[in-house]
């Protein structure tokens, strides 16, 4: 077990522990523990699919050290300018890959398995079909020998990133002015909530993981004004019998016709 999950168990323990007494939402208290159980469901059969590719990524890490291949290898860059440069370029690659994730109709199917959840909290971080676990370690296998990315600052961004969606994911009731400061840096639950909406062009945007300025600088950073009024999932996937683990994996088997809440905008603010 890296780091990085053990930081994950943790924190998702105690966040989980602080919704339950500084909701965001206290209506979504009522039955958290069933939710939270088939969230870790999916959760888990993800797991074991990422466990089984997971020596991919380790023998592309090793393969582009032993080539010489990618930017930390050909430039000279030092060890800080490298982990610097990777840590940011690994977090747009995050950023583009969640946004395909949304605009290839492919990657949807599978992707909005974690869009389906009508009351989001810290479990829903860990909510994704084993068919997006598998497209992303192998898209990543890629990223990893252009970069030149070692083990070690994988699993440095992955132990930072893991705090960061359990944080954005969370039912936590973060004071505003907080949440503006960390706005500057992070991807903090505001932004992340509407990303969550139900309605369509909410949901296609912010797709920040770590850093909140790629959705700055590529126009896809969008904050409601009533953000407590923002209703998650997608409507017709809310019903219990669409929440089970088995029920979820079949999911992107579903047609992808969109549904009739998804075509409506609301009112938002731009940066
Ligand atoms: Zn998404
Ligand atoms: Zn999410």
């Amino acid at each position: 077990m890296t780091i990085d999950i053990v930081i994950g168990i943790i924190a998702l323990v105690v966040l989980f522990a602080l919704e339950g007494r500084f909701a965001a939402r206290t209506a979504q208290l009522d039955g958290r523990l069933r939710h939270g159980a088939n969230n870790l469901g999916i959760a888990l059969l993800s797991a074991a699919i990422g466990a089984l590719v997971a020596p991919l990524l380790v023998a592309s890490v090793g393969l582009a050290e032993a080539r010489g291949w990618g930017l930390c290898h050909m430039a000279d860059l030092g060890w800080i300018g490298c982990a610097l440069l990777t840590f940011v370029l690994f977090d747009l690659w995050m950023y583009a890959w969640h946004r395909a994730n949304h605009e290839v109709p492919f990657l949807w199917r599978f992707h909005r398995v974690h869009h389906t959840d009508p009351a989001m909290d810290s479990t829903t971080a860990l909510r994704f079909h084993p068919g997006e676990i598998l497209l992303s370690t192998l898209a990543n296998c890629l990223v990893l020998m252009a970069l030149g990315m070692s083990l070690g600052m994988l699993v440095l961004y992955k132990s930072l990133m893991v705090l960061v969606i359990l944080l954005h994911h969370s039912n936590l009731a973060v004071p505003a002015r907080l949440d503006q400061r960390l706005r500057l840096i992070i991807v903090p639950p505001s932004m992340h909530r509407v990303h969550h909406s139900e309605r369509r062009a909410e949901t296609d945007s912010n797709y920040g993981t770590v850093f909140s300025f790629w959705d700055r600088l590529f126009g896809s950073f969008r904050l409601r004004p009533d953000p407590s009024r923002i209703r998650f999932g997608i409507g017709r996937y809310a019903e219990r019998t669409w929440q089970r683990p088995l029920q979820l994996l079949r999911l992107p088997l579903e047609p992808l016709t969109a549904d009739p809440d998804q075509q409506t905008t609301g009112s938002v603010l731009k940066p």
